[in-house]
């Protein structure tokens, strides 16, 4: 039989604030859009994917993140927008500290060394999706920017749930 495997990915996962702010956005985009708005608890930032990792590797995952070392740092989120690929809506940021972009090549790189699989087709772009299944709208509805003051990053899996996808996070690492 083949071994249990989890899906699985290292994000950002905002405080209960700044969750509670996205999910203020993405309430006020439903109701231009439609679509499914995301669960206030299910909102993150993926920085890397590796997609199915057999369990018995997983430990792996927690040896190359615990090599790591980086500072905090603040993200503004100051924009969103509508994906027409994959009908998503997004909240992100026009700019992001160079921290942020050090810490997604550090962290591929680990994976890449200890031989994880990890997603690289896609240009590392930080954003939240608020919206599934959204129509295009001329305009999103404008908001107040958003401070996230980020001081980790976290394993979280995905498996199906009833409501869509439901998230659960493993483990996480501080920045110092
Ligand atoms: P579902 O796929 O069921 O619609 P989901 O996309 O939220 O839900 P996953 O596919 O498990 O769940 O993805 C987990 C996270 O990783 C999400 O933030 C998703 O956008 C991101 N992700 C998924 N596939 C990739 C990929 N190939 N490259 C980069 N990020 C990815
Ligand atoms: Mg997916």
């Amino acid at each position: 039989m083949a071994e249990a495997s989890q899906r699985v990915f290292l994000a950002l996962w905002p405080g209960a604030e700044v969750a509670g702010r996205l999910q203020h956005i993405a309430l006020e985009a439903e109701k231009r859009c439609g679509g499914r708005c995301m669960r206030r608890d299910t909102l993150h930032i993926t920085l890397a994917f590796l997609g199915e990792v057999a369990e018995s590797r997983l430990p792996l995952i927690g040896e190359a993140m615990a090599s790591l070392q980086a500072g905090r740092f603040r993200l503004r989120i100051d924009t969103s927008g509508y994906w027409a690929h994959n009908h998503i809506v997004w909240a992100g940021c026009r700019a992001w500290p160079a921290q942020l972009d050090a810490l997604v090549g550090d962290i591929r790189c680990a994976l890449a060394d200890a031989g994880l699989p990890v997603a690289t087709e896609n240009a590392f772009f930080p954003h939240v999706t608020l919206l599934r299944k959204a129509q295009a709208v001329a305009a999103l509805p404008e908001f107040e920017s958003i401070d996230w003051p980020v001081d980790a990053w976290v394993l979280a899996a995905s498996s199906p749930a009833s409501d869509g996808v439901g998230y659960r996070r493993l483990t996480g690492w501080p920045l110092t």
